[in-house]
């Protein structure tokens, strides 16, 4: 299958022989970015646990204050993210000068991967990283560097090993997506400690906040001193506002200059500004969140590990979600289509790599007893 990498508009520009400009060759190695699934296949849908959206929604004054700005549509956003940056830097203890924003933090990947690297320049990341990585690299045609993990963790020795004089940038997830797995913040510092100074590490924190205080792994505290350090964060995670496309970064002042040359001047909207504002200052809502995928993760895990004998495996996360890892008769596959037809939408993921595991949001009380239910069923563990 010549066109299994095409998109749909790429297959049809190719049947209909259209000729036309020639994308540059590193563009079109790039393979698509393949987002969960929304609707199951008959359009039901029970729960949408293929996201790692918040099972809660979003807290009531974020809300509040998106829907005071239905007035202000034809303004254009304060370009600067002002009120926003001081907020940030308020709640982290940070210099609101050196904050970059961008629509949603994979703006912000995209970003540190342009301004740092380029043709020639390798960019490393984890078998098993997050599929934005690739793309990143790529798209500013530099060569991706996978390195292998140990058991679906990254391994700071690992990407250590593969660090060459071409190397540019290290993407590391912490935790990661789609594995879960976490380091903790002795092997970050490790990790820091063993890289050379022009190598622009990035810790993307897309699920830090789902983190107890005792698990920081201290990625913010090393941006505020570190001269190759960027740590990236989003609102769509845990605060609830995956639509609104705010993301943000720390670094030193000389890396968040190169970023703020190549940035679109305008990024996320009045309204979703007025969100993020007031979804910081909403500590309870986050506080409740965490707790309750702390509480349903774990409960997830016990569950899992007594389908033990029909082969599925819960690889340890500190993530809103859980990597299951079918080894026995029943495959992934198999399994992704019971639950899709039972109305649960997961994520399978055979291109990158895991075609044999399932990576499960942990969604409501309701949700997360359902997906359980409909795994027992489709294993047999209650016949
Ligand atoms: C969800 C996610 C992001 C980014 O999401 P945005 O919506 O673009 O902010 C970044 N990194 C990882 C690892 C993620 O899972």
């Amino acid at each position: 299958m010549a066109d299994a990498g095409l998109t749909d508009i790429g297959r049809a520009s190719k049947a209909q022989g259209m000729t036309g400009p020639t994308p540059k060759p590193w563009i079109m190695d790039i393979a698509p970015y393949i987002p969960g699934k929304s609707k199951t296949d008959d359009g039901r849908v029970v729960a949408k646990l293929s996201s790692n959206e918040n099972p809660l929604g979003t807290s009531d004054q974020a809300r509040a204050a998106f829907l005071s700005h239905a007035g202000d549509l034809e303004r254009y956003p304060d370009a600067g993210a002002t009120a926003l940056r001081e907020a940030l830097a308020a709640a982290h203890g940070l210099d609101p000068a050196r904050i970059i924003y961008g629509t949603g933090s994979d703006e912000v990947l995209h970003l540190a991967a342009g301004a740092f690297a380029g043709s020639g320049d390798e960019i490393i990341f984890m078998n098993y990283g997050f599929a934005v990585y690739e793309i990143a690299a790529r798209r500013v045609g530099a060569t991706p560097v996978i390195v292998p993990d140990a058991d679906y963790a990254t391994d700071v020795d690992a990407v250590l090993a593969h660090v060459t004089d071409k190397t540019r940038v290290v993407f590391i997830a912490n935790p990661n997506n789609p594995t879960g797995t976490y380091c903790a913040r002795a092997e970050i510092a490790r990790l820091h400690a063993g890289l050379p100074s022009h190598v622009l590490l990035v810790l993307d924190h897309a699920y830090a906040e789902y983190l107890t205080p005792e698990e920081d792994d201290g990625g913010l505290e090393l941006a505020k001193t570190a001269s190759n350090v960027l740590v990236t964060r989003t609102f769509s995670k845990i605060y609830g506002l995956a639509s609104e496309r705010v993301g943000w970064g720390y670094a030193s002042a000389a890396i968040i200059d190169a970023m703020h040359r190549i940035r679109a001047p305008f990024s996320f909207s009045i309204a979703a500004h007025a969100a993020a504002i007031a979804a910081v200052a909403d500590t309870q809502f986050v506080a409740q969140s965490r707790d309750h995928n702390i509480h349903w993760r774990a409960w997830f895990a016990a569950e899992i590990a007594k389908l033990g004998n029909a082969g599925l495996r819960a690889i340890p996360s500190k993530a809103n979600f859980q990597l299951v890892i079918f080894e026995g008769a029943i495959s992934a596959e198999t399994a992704y289509h019971g639950l899709m037809d039972r109305g649960y939408i997961v994520r399978w993921l055979p291109g990158q790599g895991l075609g044999h595991g399932l990576r499960i949001t942990i969604g409501t009380e309701a949700e997360t007893r359902g997906v359980i239910a409909a795994l027992r069923d489709i294993t047999g563990a209650d016949a």
